[in-house]
């Protein structure tokens, strides 16, 4: 038996970040946060997450720039970053991509669908959805 999987969720919104945390742990997966990009590297340092859940607009340091960060560090490069944002620009997911993101997710969280677009970004292995 394997632990469930574990996802970082980078997001200064508390409102944001309670759904989300709702949402993926009604499904089982384990959930951990952080409100900055700052905390989210201190969290890096302690645990290696099977997923990155990265809001783009971030007080400092904004998600994509800590995205292009991890994708050139090989201790976290290999963890699927997804992109969230409110910014339902076109653009928007190209600035993802280029930032080294596996994938993007528009806001607002959609409870219905939320844990299978997520999980879509996980390697097959660590899927909690059929
Ligand atoms: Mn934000």
């Amino acid at each position: 038996m394997t632990d469930s999987p574990l996802i970082l969720v980078v997001e200064d919104n508390l409102a944001n970040q309670l759904l989300a945390c709702i949402v993926l742990e009604r499904e089982g997966y384990r959930v951990d946060v952080a409100n900055t990009s700052a905390e989210a590297l201190e969290r890096l340092d302690a645990c290696t997450p099977d997923l990155i859940l990265m809001d783009v607009q971030l007080p400092g340091q904004g998600g994509l720039d800590l995205a292009c960060q991890l994708k050139a560090d090989p201790a976290t490069a290999a963890i699927p970053i997804v992109a969230h944002t409110a910014h339902a620009m076109a653009g928007d997911k190209e600035a993802a991509l280029a930032a080294g993101c596996e994938g993007y997710i528009a806001k607002p969280i959609d409870t219905r669908t939320f844990a299978g677009q997520v999980a879509r970004f996980l390697s097959p292995g660590r899927r909690q959805l059929a």
